[in-house]
């Protein structure tokens, strides 16, 4: 399980002093916890000259939460339009100053990043990977995969945990009761289902503040300049002693239960490892997905690991095609590095192949957009299929994502009838035992016929609705459609996040 503490309020002193005093708990009691800091908090504690805060929060895990947090534009206002590229670029622009400055102030690059109240948007993924973030640590209802861990973009997300977030009330006996009650419960459900992550979080402004510091002066859209900024109502000192004393006995009751190990955000990537890129498939795994993804363009758990549709699009593509990882430069493309891997192919010689043993894998995020119009039914020559599977894998090379269509014999063809349609191939190959097999034919098998795919990956993103926009900071009647279609179309990578057993 981990405590994870959004650090985000640069308006309330006193709230220095809070997260300070949660770190010494933690300290005190031998564990860890992840605070997760707003680039803007970093800088006033710096400039406030509190260095003993900045202490007592180095000795624990340091996570990102947003550069300014609540100030106009938050990333989902800022995004709401912007495509994938563009939008990137903006989330790196708009929110990589507080990166930076958290590696310069505590030393360390963020382990995390959690998106500021409801401000989630897809584009944050690929600034995370840029930056070398690999964990989306926070809860909103935007993505999630039954209420465990999961992948997406290429990013552990520990994301959406539903039942098992669990809390504590901050106003003594009663509340430190119930919360050390709930914390059994879900702490049993987990160990019923074999074990897992229980998220527990809070805000160190909490402890000292009646009302968060954002709430008083970004609500609604609001946006003051500075010297306008208001300070939040104060809890009274006997209030906040008591909430820290009933939180040091909550800590000392969860972490004391058995089998409770407490971990922190830097920690969970080797709980939740991907083996989908540890080692080859095996021919089996490969009909496997090759069987799933013409019933349902979704991942797929194969044992002890999972593949996302994209990874099954892209290993199905790259079983029948003839390539080599590193090609002699004779198939140059004007503008190509030379350097550039290439595949051995070019038109006129035979771009058929089957291999499935030894493919790498290769992670591509999902398209950036949809082609209006694909063709619905066609047959093509396998040669021709084959062709195209090679320009395909060409422009996953190039783009590091997968098109928004697929040309076959120059027709649009969507990805997910492309996937559905080299499911039915690959199977249909697997049937004749083919190995490391190349030419311009197929054995058997002359034509394809367009198979339908069913995206049904995409059910795992919400969709737009005004209640997903909710958070009290944004303006009135945000919608985000848009964006919130290009984070379905980014459930090409989703998957479940496989727990280590030890
Ligand atoms: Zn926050």
């Amino acid at each position: 399980m981990s405590f994870w503490f959004d650090t985000e309020d640069y308006i309330l002193p006193a709230a220095d002093d809070a997260a300070k005093r949660l770190a010494e708990i933690f300290t005190e009691q031998g564990v860890r916890a992840t605070f997760k800091i707003v680039g803007e908090k970093a800088r006033v504690l710096r400039d406030r000259k509190r260095d003993d805060v900045i202490h007592a929060l180095s000795k624990h895990d340091i996570g990102y939460h947003a550069e300014y947090h609540s100030v106009h534009p938050t990333p989902a206002e800022y995004e709401q339009q912007l495509g994938w590229d563009e939008g990137v670029k903006a989330f790196m622009r708009r929110e990589g100053r507080g990166v930076e400055d958290l590696m310069k102030i505590f030393g360390v690059v963020p382990s995390c990043y959690g998106q500021a109240g409801g401000s989630w948007v897809p584009q944050s993924y690929a600034a995370l990977r840029n930056w070398e973030i690999p964990i989306y640590l926070d809860e909103t209802s935007h993505v999630g995969l039954d209420g465990k861990p999961f992948w997406y973009c290429g990013v552990l997300n520990v994301l959406n945990l539903d039942w098992r977030v669990t809390r504590t009330g901050l106003g003594g006996e009663g509340d430190f009761q119930e919360g050390c009650q709930q914390f059994d419960e879900v702490h049993k459900r987990v160990l019923d289902e074999g074990g897992g992550l229980i998220s527990i979080y809070y805000h160190p402004c909490e402890w000292v503040h009646k009302q968060f510091w954002d709430g008083v002066n970004f609500s609604r859209g609001a946006n003051p300049p500075r010297e306008e900024w208001k300070l939040p109502p104060q809890k009274s000192p006997e209030e906040t002693e008591r909430a820290f004393e009933y939180f040091a006995r909550y800590l000392e009751h969860v972490r004391t239960r058995p089998n409770v190990q407490l971990i922190t955000a830097r920690e969970m990537g080797a709980l939740y490892p991907d083996r989908a890129y540890q080692r080859p498939f095996t021919r089996d795994e490969l009909l496997l997905m090759a069987k799933h993804i013409q019933k349902e363009v979704t991942f797929l758990r194969l044992g002890d690991r999972a593949v996302s549709a994209a990874e099954i699009l892209y290993l199905l593509a790259k079983a029948v095609v003839r390539f080599d990882k590193n090609p002699p430069p004779k198939v140059q493309f004007l503008g190509a590095r030379p350097d550039e891997r290439r595949l051995q192919y070019a038109f006129g010689s035979s771009p058929l192949a089957f291999r499935i043993d030894d493919i790498d894998l290769k992670f591509l995020y999902g398209p950036s957009s949809t082609w209006s119009e694909t063709i619905q039914e066609s047959t093509f020559s396998w040669k021709r299929w084959g062709e195209a599977c090679c320009d395909f894998l060409e422009e996953v090379e190039d783009l590091g994502r997968i098109p928004p269509v697929i040309w076959v014999a120059g027709k649009a063809v969507a990805p997910e009838d492309f996937a559905a349609t080299l499911g039915w191939g690959v199977e249909r190959l697997s049937e004749q035992n083919l190995t490391s097999w190349t030419g311009t034919e197929f054995p058997g098998l002359k034509e394809v016929s367009l198979k339908k795919g069913n995206f049904t990956a995409g059910k795992y993103v919400a969709e737009d609705r005004p209640g997903l926009w909710g958070w009290v900071i944004f303006p009135p009647g945000l919608r985000c459609p848009k964006m919130m279609e290009l984070g379905r179309l980014q459930a090409w990578t989703i998957k479940p996040a496989i727990l280590t057993r030890p």
